[in-house]
């Protein structure tokens, strides 16, 4: 039984010309050997979408196989050309995985650098300057890698492309596929006379510094980017980017929750049932004074309004929110002691009695 084309490019019957191409491209690059070096079936799969599409992809022998004739394409993967210009009909000379020179750096690698900021600074935002070792391309070659007064040459292996297409055998025949060049490693160039400084690589190894500007309102583990300013390519590519990660220093005064802060005073039981005023320090610097009324109860919070931390890239603030903790004596002297006790008796509130008495009546 002949198989099912269009199952295998899983179209519909109807399918365009476009869509059958559309569902051969997905299909080839998922099954491609080259995508799948562990999978021993990639290749039948890959070899039964490129089946399915050179039938389908031409109107005569589409006509010819709807009407349930037999369409002998031959050995489609014997015949190297023909193939190749198949694929390359599909995905254009760039290949099937995209540009051929994909194997050539695109950009130097990213550097990840932490800074620490405390809590205001995060929350106000401030300027700090992180060091870090990295590479920066080479002012004596301006990155290129050749010595002064030569030039890279280019690669005759793959005619300054990066990369070479070879043949791949396989248990279907050749394939084409795309390889790095060997001779340039994938830049296209050979430099025949290295630059002193850097060797040849274009780049080399600094202390180096940069500024960072944290915005307001980041938070611990924020990582801000500076394009660019990562570690320099080989041979003049674009640098990575530089990953400022913020490790915001805890703050005893001030436990964070998103862009509340929570402040705890502590008061006496005194102060607590006649009332009290408690100065409450605020993150900009400064403090605020709290009226804390008579009869507050322990767990009370008051809320200050727009005192907490900056919301990051939005206008306002969150609040700052105070915890009234009300702190049970522990260590009476005599005077407190009968004060209390007195307190008790006019309240007629049930307490032990002294420990004196009791050591007495053992
Ligand atoms: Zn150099
Ligand atoms: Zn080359």
């Amino acid at each position: 039984m002949a198989t099912d084309y269009y199952a295998t490019l899983g179209v519909a019957r109807d399918a365009s010309a476009e869509d059958i191409k559309k569902a051969f491209r997905r299909l080839a690059r998922e099954s491609h050997p080259d995508a799948n070096p562990n999978d021993p079936t990639a290749e039948a799969r890959f070899r039964e979408v490129a089946e399915a599409y050179e039938v389908l992809s031409d109107p005569e022998r589409r006509r010819r196989y709807d009407r349930g004739d037999r369409v002998d394409i031959g050995d489609l993967f014997s015949n190297l050309g023909a193939f190749d210009d198949l694929l390359r009909s599909v995905f254009g000379d760039s290949g099937l995985f995209g540009t051929s020179r994909r194997h050539a750096p695109q950009r130097g690698r990213d550097v990840l650098v932490p800074v620490e900021v405390d809590l205001a600074e995060a929350a106000f935002g401030t300027s700090a300057a992180v060091d870090f070792r990295g590479s920066v391309h080479c002012r004596a070659c301006s990155g290129r890698g050749a010595a002064s007064g030569s030039q890279p040459e280019m690669c005759a292996s793959c005619g300054g492309s990066g990369s070479v297409r070879v043949a791949r055998r396989t248990m279907f025949g050749s394939m084409m596929t795309i390889v790095p060049c060997d001779r340039c490693g994938g830049s296209g160039e050979l430099i025949v006379d290295p630059c002193p400084e850097c060797g040849g690589h274009g780049a080399v190894q600094e202390d180096r510094s940069v500024t960072v500007e944290v915005p307001p309102g980041v938070s611990d583990g924020t990582r801000l980017r500076m394009s660019g300013q990562g570690e320099a390519g080989e041979r003049g590519v674009p640098a990575g980017d530089l990953y400022v990660e913020v490790r915001v220093k805890p703050d005893e005064r001030y436990e964070r929750n998103g862009i509340d802060l929570h402040h705890v005073v502590r008061i006496g039981l005194a102060q607590a049932a006649l009332g009290h005023e408690a100065d409450v320090p605020l993150l900009e610097g400064g403090e605020e004074r709290l009226e804390i009324p008579p009869g507050t109860q322990p767990g009370t919070v008051f809320r200050f309004a727009g005192k907490g931390t900056p919301r990051l890239g939005r206008r306002g603030r969150g609040d700052l929110l105070v915890h009234v903790d009300v702190v049970v004596p522990t260590d009476l002297g005599p005077e407190q002691e009968a004060s209390l006790r007195s307190y008790a008796a006019a309240t007629g509130e049930d307490v032990k009695a002294p420990r004196r008495s009791r050591r007495k009546a053992r």
